[in-house]
């Protein structure tokens, strides 16, 4: 299948290998609609085609994006994730086979992170999109320096405080899902900064405050904010995991591994590892209204204590895409670095 076949639209990360195997253009539909500077309208626009309050905003931005840039932004078919991800992708999916007509399917995490059942899953996707999972395969290989340079700039973020900051550091751990829909001037890019990284002497900064952001990644942009108060993300949890450090021997075993589909144990104790790998003094636990995910702030902080951390958990909720973050969010942020 050429690349004239299209793009291939998704609501979480998938296997990337399998479209890039079919020669397809990946998208996430997340990156597109928060990096649009009308996100917030695409929003009201989804509330307006009928998108309940209590409906969380990612969902809601994702269909508007779907149903009115579909054809400027060249997508041919949709991928839903349902297990896994969010039971709010199983309808967005009909809604979009109802009202725009694409082509799509689902993926789905084997909640018991099953390699037998991942490999299937990838067939049937590999099936889908008209390539196979030996071809998939060779698109991981293809990937793997991608990710281990991804890795570098994620060590350097946390062992050099400052010289990537943690918004550069979301930016472009978060990419990964796709990697901006052009792997090969992805890479180029990231080489080109690592290169400018690396040639600066890298010093300690002790002045500024290492902290952790666990969660789906914001829907606001917090980074500045926190940096003008001193403080500064050394280790970003699941946009890290999209990056999927490692090395695996196959593409299932690699999706096994991944810890944002699965359980929150799962999740949390990879997550631990890294905030006391990482020296962290305090954790922002981020999670979005409307989100199921709310509830593993109760496992997140048993899990702390029971791992003997006496770290300070701040969580914080977000709603909508706001360009300037608002004056509670602000003042809790504030109160929290003070207080560390
Ligand atoms: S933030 Fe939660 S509710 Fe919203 S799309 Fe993601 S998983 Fe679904």
């Amino acid at each position: 299948m050429s690349r004239a076949a299209g793009t291939v639209a998704f609501t979480t990360t998938i296997p990337v290998e399998v479209i890039l195997a079919a020669g397809r253009r990946p998208l996430d539909l997340n990156n597109i609609f928060i990096s649009d500077p009308r996100a917030a309208e695409l929003v009201e626009k989804a509330e307006a085609a009928g998108f309940p309050r209590s409906c969380c905003a990612w969902i809601k931005g994702l269909f508007s994006v779907l149903r009115d840039r579909h054809r400027e932004l060249g997508i041919t078919a949709f991928v839903a994730v349902t297990e896994g991800d969010c039971s709010n992708a199983k309808v967005l999916k009909e809604l979009i086979e109802r009202e725009v007509g694409l082509p799509s399917t689902f993926f789905s995490f084997p909640q018991d992170r099953s390699v037998a059942a991942l490999k299937s899953e990838m067939e049937k996707l590999a099936a889908f999109l008209g390539t196979t999972p030996a071809d998939a395969e060779k698109s991981r290989q293809a990937l793997r320096p991608i990710r281990r340079s991804l890795e570098e700039l994620d060590e350097l973020s946390w062992r050099y405080p400052g010289l990537v900051t943690g918004a550069d550091n979301h930016r472009w751990l978060v990419s990964a899902s796709d990697f901006n829909g052009d792997p090969a001037a992805f890479e180029k890019e990231l080489h080109a900064l690592l290169a400018d990284k690396k040639a600066k002497t890298p010093e300690k900064r002790r002045d500024l405050l290492p902290l952790a952001y666990l969660g789906v990644p914001p829907i606001v942009d917090l980074y500045p904010f926190i940096e003008e108060k001193g403080a500064i993300v050394v280790f970003n949890e699941m946009q890290r995991e999209f990056s999927m450090p490692g090395e695996f021997p196959g593409l299932a075993e690699q999706y096994a591994a991944y810890t944002y589909p699965y359980a929150a144990e799962y999740r949390f104790s990879k997550a631990i590892n890294e905030i006391r790998r990482r020296g962290v003094k305090g954790v922002i636990h981020y999670v979005q209204s409307f989100c199921h995910r709310q509830l593993e702030d109760i496992i997140l902080r048993r899990m702390l204590e029971e791992a003997g951390m006496k770290i300070p958990v701040l969580t914080l909720e977000g709603d909508k895409p706001q360009r300037v973050l608002d004056g509670r969010t602000r003042t809790r942020l504030e109160a929290f670095i003070e207080m560390l």
